[in-house]
């Protein structure tokens, strides 16, 4: 917390092709660790002493473009501020009426999408294959799991408390659920969730929970690096066990994904997520915290497990 400090600006002057907007709902995700750090990433680093931008739901105040008016509900990639001033070509409006508004940072949003397109683009997800997902009962993970169901897969998740692995089975259809901190073995536990091996693998966290699925992967398995949480904060290279005689003991597929990849994609699987959530084949879980002064825990908490589904904020 004391790396974070709040501050007060004057707003800029209002410009043709801009809106004054008031911030309703702000994202916080692990990525944003990453850009805290001044490595090489899919995404440049924040500046010191600059406001931290991330997802945010915001209301038009005051518009100076013809595409946006006042009262429209839009979605960017905005400051960490209650208003500010922003170019109306970079915001997409969001429709109030079709899902809340806080889903459009999640399951209709950024994660949603990552879900969607990380698991039908790389793990080819066929009718009655297994599919492991880490971070099961997180944004992404809880969404990649439904989507497994509906296809029709087996699916088990792996989640950090025996609520969360609870909530896996009974809210979101998870098939079995295993809680990596009270499971002794996790390469049995794993084995034992998966009879037939794993054909896909969400992964979600990294490190020793992804080397311990790594042991269960089946012959021409696939294996979605989404994200690896469990090394983010690391300050030296993680030691890790060697993938390479895994994947080529099983012919098997392991490939990054960064959703931004696939932009000429996003429209398409709003769609289909839209659909399925009105359909209710989809449940959208969310962790509401409450005020701006709220937002830089709500993001230390994701380290901590201490969301189940999508953390955000509400100002
Ligand atoms: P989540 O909602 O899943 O929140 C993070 C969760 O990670 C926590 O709730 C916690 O659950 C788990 N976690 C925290 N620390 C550890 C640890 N040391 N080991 C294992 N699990 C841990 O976040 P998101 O759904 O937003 O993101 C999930 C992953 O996907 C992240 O790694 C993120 O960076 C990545 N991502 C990647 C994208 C891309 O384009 N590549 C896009 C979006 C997300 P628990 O209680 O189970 O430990």
């Amino acid at each position: 917390m004391t790396d974070f400090d709040f501050s007060k600006a004057e707003v800029a002057e209002l410009q043709e092709g801009e809106v004054l907007i008031s911030s309703k709902y702000v994202s916080v995700d692990p990525y944003l660790r990453g850009r805290m750090s001044d490595t090489d990433s899919y995404v440049v680093p924040f500046e010191l002493n600059k406001p931290i931008v991330s997802g945010i739901i915001a209301e038009v105040m005051e518009s100076k473009s013809s595409r946006l008016s006042k009262g429209n509900f839009v979605s960017g990639s905005l400051q960490w501020k209650e208003t500010q001033v922003a170019k109306a070509d970079g915001l997409m409006k969001v429709d109030s009426d079709k899902a809340s508004l806080s889903a459009y940072l999640g399951i209709l949003g950024m994660t949603g999408l990552t879900a969607y397109l990380g698991l039908t683009e790389i793990g080819k997800p066929k009718k009655g294959e297994t599919l492991v997902v880490s971070g099961a009962a997180g944004a992404v993970g809880s969404v990649v799991g439904q989507i497994g169901k509906i296809l029709g897969l087996h699916v088990v998740g792996i989640a950090g408390t025996d609520e969360k692995v609870e909530m896996l089975k009974s809210e979101f259809g998870f098939d079995e659920g295993i809680n990596y901190k009270t499971t002794e073995n996790m390469r049995k536990a794993i084995a034992k969730a998966c009879p037939n091996g794993i054909d896909i693998y969400f992964d979600n966290v990294g490190g020793e929970i992804s080397d311990m699925v790594l042991f269960n992967i089946n012959k021409f398995s696939r294996t979605i690096n989404c994200g690896a949480i469990s090394v983010y904060n690391n300050t030296e290279t993680p030691k890790s066990i060697s993938v390479q005689p895994f994947l080529i003991r099983k012919s098997s597929l392991m490939q990054g994904f960064v959703i931004s990849d696939y932009a000429e994609k996003h429209s398409a699987g709003i769609k289909q997520l839209t659909q399925w959530l009105q359909e209710d084949k989809l449940h959208n879980s969310e962790t509401i915290r409450e005020g701006f002064d709220s937002i830089p825990q709500a993001l230390l908490d994701l380290f901590e497990g201490k969301n189940k589904g999508k953390m955000v904020v509400k100002l």
